[in-house]
């Protein structure tokens, strides 16, 4: 496995792979973001309907373009209207995202504005591919929480420009490490928290990719 100049370990990669594959979510580590491309695609099959929600990492790491190729039936929300998309998500072979943070416990942890990623991840799609780099890699659940509020949420605030506080902040308004605590706004990007700990069936397979991609 390759070493790279960032914040996590190999041993902490090692930790997250086996407590994912624990709770029932089977999970590969690759190097690169091309070599994340190839497990995707070799993952897919061609004429498959597929979707995504909004992430960064899907875009930085090749992903998306992979399922623009014209390979797959993609349900894009670039080209058709984002209800209609969200509605059509549910019926769909396959559902791509990635994480706001992945704990060395095993659990993937997501914060929503509009819900509909979250939904679909947990429920709805056949199969569903989590593509997340090992920035994303924290100890525990709390630490996801606090990941979210003082990186994901203001580095995200600052490329949508959602006026809401943590953009000029840099971190969320809200004191304390509380889950659910935020700011008033209307455009708060931190609506639902869910936290996947375990599935019953191999529904969700987890690519973890040694590079920093998304927020
Ligand atoms: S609750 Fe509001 S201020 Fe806090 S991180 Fe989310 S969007 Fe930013």
């Amino acid at each position: 496995m390759e070493k790279r100049k960032a914040a996590w370990t190999e041993e902490q990669v090692m930790r997250t792979l086996e407590a994912l594959q624990k709770n029932g979510m089977p999970a590969i580590y690759v190097a690169t973001k091309a070599e994340a491309v190839e497990k995707v695609a070799a993952m897919l099959r061609e004429g498959e309907v597929i979707s995504c929600g909004g992430s960064v990492t899907l875009v930085e790491s090749g992903v998306r373009d992979l399922m623009k190729s014209g390979k797959y039936r993609f349900l894009d929300r670039e080209q058709i209207p984002a209800e209609e998309v969200y509605q059509k998500t549910f019926a769909a072979d396959v559902f791509l995202t990635s994480a706001n943070a992945i704990t060395e416990k095993g659990e993937i942890y997501q914060v929503d504005g509009n819900g509909n990623r979250v939904a679909a991840m947990i429920y709805g799609p056949k199969r569903v591919i989590v593509v997340a780099g090992c920035n994303k890699l924290v100890p525990d659940v709390p630490a996801a929480v606090e990941r979210v509020k003082c990186v994901a949420a203001p580095l995200n605030a600052k490329r949508l420009h959602t006026g809401t506080p943590c953009e000029e902040l840099g971190h969320c308004c809200a004191e304390g490490k509380d889950m659910t605590a935020g700011c008033r706004s209307e455009r708060r990007m931190c609506c639902q928290y869910v936290v996947t700990g375990y599935q019953r069936t191999p529904r969700i397979r987890v690519i973890l990719v040694g590079e920093t991609l998304g927020y």
